[in-house]
């Protein structure tokens, strides 16, 4: 059985008293995430410390940052580094979100140090990788994906490995409303696990792949269905708790 988990991207949003609400308010619906899922929120780094203190001694749901530094530590203006991140009982580091491949040049050989660090300092990596529109259509979007998971993921040690999760972000799905329909997730997801095996045998089998984009309570149990599809990474979604409550409430 491998681990089912609905993690929320709360990305730039919330103030801190919007994010401690949120927070308030899916701690007091807990009792509607099933069994065996783990519930993981990513806050903005301001928001961790009051978080964890929110969250107090309870497993689930979990913390995680939205990123971290490719740096130990130093004279590295604005940067979190993971040591920093694990010191606020953060668990989880999402890397490789298009939006900061986009928007903030993160390469492939960049996400590698950040992965790095981050189990350096027991923090589970969920990596993003997907594909753009144009790639799809062009049907390029297996090898997209197969160069991004072959120049990180595959770069690491199994042991490392064994903590990572993957989240697939097709990212023509990410904040459009347009979802990818659970055939298209499966024959990722299932292709994303394949070639895993090719590098790390059966470790892939037990690997965590989420699906993300434009997942939402109305989808999420067909997504969850599909035998590959091991929950979501939500993002608009989950700055609603009745929302993302209902989504981890999805699994069969
Ligand atoms: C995301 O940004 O990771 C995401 C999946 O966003 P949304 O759910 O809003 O499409």
């Amino acid at each position: 059985m491998r681990e089912k988990i609905v993690a929320g991207n709360w990305k730039m949003n919330t103030t801190i008293g919007e994010g401690k609400k949120l927070i308030e308010d899916i701690l007091s619906g807990m009792d509607r995430v099933p069994a065996g899922v783990t519930l993981i929120t990513a806050t903005p780094f301001t928001h961790l410390c009051p978080a964890a203190h929110l969250i107090g001694d309870r497993r689930n749901p979990a913390l995680a940052a939205q990123n971290c530094a490719n740096r130990e530590s130093g004279a590295f203006t604005g940067e979190v580094s993971a040591s920093m991140l694990a010191s606020v009982s953060c668990r989880y580091v999402i890397l490789g979100h298009s939006e900061r491949r986009e928007y903030y040049g993160e390469t492939n050989e960049i996400l590698l140090e950040k992965i790095k660090l981050a189990l350096a300092h027991s923090l589970r990596p969920i990596f993003c990788v997907g594909e753009v529109l144009q790639e799809r259509e062009t049907n390029m979007h297996f090898q997209v994906v197969s160069s991004q998971l072959r120049e990180v993921l595959c770069q690491l040690d199994p042991e490392d490995f064994k903590k990572v999760i993957v989240a697939y972000e097709p990212v023509w799905a990410i904040g459009t409303g347009k979802t990818a329909t659970s055939e298209q997730a499966q024959e990722m997801h299932a292709f994303i696990r394949a070639f895993l095996a090719g590098t790390f045998g059966e470790l892939a089998q037990s690997t965590p792949i989420l699906y993300g984009g434009s997942c939402k309570p109305s989808n999420a149990a067909e997504l969850f269905s599909r035998p590959d599809v091991d929950g979501g990474l939500i993002g608009g979604a989950s700055l609603k708790a009745d929302d993302f409550l209902a989504i981890a409430g999805s699994f069969a």
